[in-house]
């Protein structure tokens, strides 16, 4: 179990550029890093509009000198310092997030950006090649996948007590979009617009959660051909979807379909997951975190509670509340963030064979999620026809 005791050589200097006062994912952000202090928030550049993002950043405690205007300024006034920033989380529209990486990269610091990661794999390609090069992490804040009970779907798949997997049921669904965008707010309004959004709208806000999870629970299935149907029930929303089904065949013979959806009036679910397999099968949601359903053919259902001692090793290892306490997505955030944290502290001290089998949302991971994507987008695109997985 996870108990915040020190966890890497020492806390790391951070900062974060977006995420501020009017940001809907920032205080998520704050909420994973500032757990196990493992991080210290020593600058930022948190909002488009500078003053108020200085007046934010004071208040969260930050030196009103290392508030910053805009990212240059935040790489320009921590370049010197013997005390400057080690990473930085960027937390901004999707347009910004190529530009942005790239800058803090090239400047030396380590990067923990936002999903969808950029808009191309080609971008993702450079920036690996940057990262690579410079010796830096970049972390990807799938924040949902650092809760125990998906390290236990990914357990109970991998030693086989599913049997063969053959269905692939995901669905993250909401009705917060389901009227028309005349009072959007700032954040609707981006994600809406195809140059600061990229080239999806729900596939890449809330679709690449769906499919980063089931990559991990499922690492080695592949891809063979998926089919992607996107519509745009709100007509100023086109060309970016805000409903999307993803039909997809894994090289395993699986089947996998996929529901995303702003536009779901009335669900507050949220997301679910559901495996199936030859022999039983699992489903999880983040409705009700606690509780993950193990149902075999022919016996009564099972509910298995976070934290208890017949899961496996792998989910206690990482649980922080100890059953009986809500475990929730803040826990989750907090675990990815620690992930992240040993893994920059690994390339620090130069510790190569513990990233080659730590696991945590990184390069890959972003990478893997725009590929998703663009594989959609060239399925939707040609009628939303099945097409050969690149
Ligand atoms: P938002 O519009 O609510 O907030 C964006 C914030 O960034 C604001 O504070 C804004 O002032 C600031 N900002 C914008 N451009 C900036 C710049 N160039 N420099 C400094 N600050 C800047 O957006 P949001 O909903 O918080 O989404 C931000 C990102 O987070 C998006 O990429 C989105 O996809 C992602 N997101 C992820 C999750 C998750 O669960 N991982 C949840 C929500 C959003």
């Amino acid at each position: 179990m996870i108990n915040g005791e020190r966890k890497i050589a020492a806390p790391l200097r951070w900062g974060m550029i977006g995420g501020g006062r009017t940001g809907q994912v920032g205080y998520k952000h704050r909420t994973g890093a500032l757990r196990d202090g493992t991080y210290r928030l020593v600058a930022g550049a948190f909002d488009l509009d500078a003053k108020r993002g200085r007046d934010f950043g004071t208040n969260l405690g930050v030196d009103p000198d290392r508030c910053y205007d805009d990212v240059q300024a935040l790489i320009a006034g921590e370049a010197d310092r013997e005390d400057g920033v080690q990473v930085v989380s960027v937390a901004t529209p999707n347009f910004t997030h190529f530009p942005i990486t790239k800058a803090l990269l090239e400047a030396g610091i380590h990067v923990i950006c936002e999903k969808p990661l950029f808009f191309t794999v080609a971008e993702c390609d450079e920036i690996a090649a940057l990262a690579a090069e410079r010796n830096l992490i970049v972390g990807v804040t799938y924040g949902f996948t650092g809760h125990p009970l998906v390290r236990q779907m990914a357990a109970m798949i991998a030693s086989g007590v599913l049997g063969e997997i053959r269905i692939v049921d995901l669905q993250y669904t909401h009705g917060f979009n389901a009227g028309d965008d005349t009072n959007a707010s700032e954040a609707q309004k981006w994600r809406t617009d195809p140059a600061k959004s990229g080239p999806t709208f729900v596939l890449g806000d809330i679709g690449t959660h769906l499919f980063y999870l089931s990559e991990v629970v499922l690492p080695d299935l592949r891809i063979e051909r998926l089919l992607c149907d996107r519509k745009a029930f709100i007509p100023s929303r086109a060309p970016l979807e805000d409903n999307a089904t993803v039909l997809m065949h894994y090289d395993n013979g699986a089947r996998g379909h996929l529901w995303v959806s702003s536009v779901d009036t009335g669900n507050m679910g949220s997301q679910r997951y559901r495996f199936v397999g030859s022999k039983a099968s699992v489903e999880w949601s983040d409705s009700r975190p606690d509780q993950l359903l193990y149902q075999v053919q022919g016996e009564p259902e099972q509910i298995l509670h976070h934290g208890m001692p017949y899961l496996e090793p792998e989910s206690l290892a990482v649980d922080r509340m100890g059953a009986l306490h809500t475990e929730g997505l803040g826990d989750s955030w907090a675990n990815i963030y620690l992930w992240i944290a040993q893994a920059i502290d690994a390339k620090r001290r130069g510790d190569e064979a513990f990233l080659q089998t730590h696991r945590y949302p990184g390069m890959q991971a972003g990478t893997e999620g725009v590929r998703w994507l663009e594989n959609c987008v060239r399925s939707a695109k040609a009628g939303g026809t099945w097409v050969d997985y690149q």
